[in-house]
């Protein structure tokens, strides 16, 4: 029915949400576009150009979001170094460089209070990990380039994910 378009343009990535709009898989244009045609999935957003077969022509989604709830049950995410490091982009929190040996930094440090956590762990370029030593980000004068979180768990499973459009990233808590 869509050997009208090319090829690349069937293997675009899509994001599907469940119906609780919670990011559950990436999928491609050509699957998205069945889901729709037979009703189990719906347009959240979708790209300007259509798809065209021999006698219709259909929206291109970006995000569509299934009629039905899936349960899923994911393992849990190990807080470790090489995760931190990962979820950050091996990218330093404080200065943003990147490509130089990195350390995992507590932001509010162990010896005042700080835990080892998704949000208290962040990867930190040797040079920002030294001139913050023992202390707050507020009391070395550094912030941090993102607040430090829980990721999703599409990161564990793909090392290099590029985000093909920019309305995914609040699904995948992103911002
Ligand atoms: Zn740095």
């Amino acid at each position: 029915m869509m050997e009208d378009c090319t090829n690349d343009r069937l293997k675009t990535p899509v994001l599907v949400l469940n119906r609780s709009y919670e990011a559950l898989s990436i999928t491609r244009m050509r699957r998205a576009v069945i889901l729709l045609w037979l009703g189990k999935a719906e347009i959240v957003e979708s790209f300007k150009w259509q798809i065209h077969s021999s006698t219709m022509a259909f929206d291109s989604p970006s995000i569509i979001r299934l009629q039905s709830y899936i349960h899923l049950r994911r393992p849990a995410i190990p807080l470790t170094r090489k995760n931190i490091m990962k979820r950050d982009g091996y990218s330093c929190q404080y200065c943003g460089i990147k490509g130089v040996p990195m350390t995992c930094d507590h932001v509010i440090p162990k010896t005042r209070g700080g835990d080892d956590s998704w949000g208290n762990l962040v990867c930190s370029c040797m040079v920002c990990n030294n001139r913050k030593g023992n202390r707050t980000p507020k009391e070395a004068g550094i912030k941090l380039v993102r607040k430090p979180k829980r990721p999703h768990y599409f990161f564990m499973f793909r090392s290099n994910f590029n985000i093909p459009d920019d309305r995914w990233r609040s699904y995948l808590f992103l911002n």
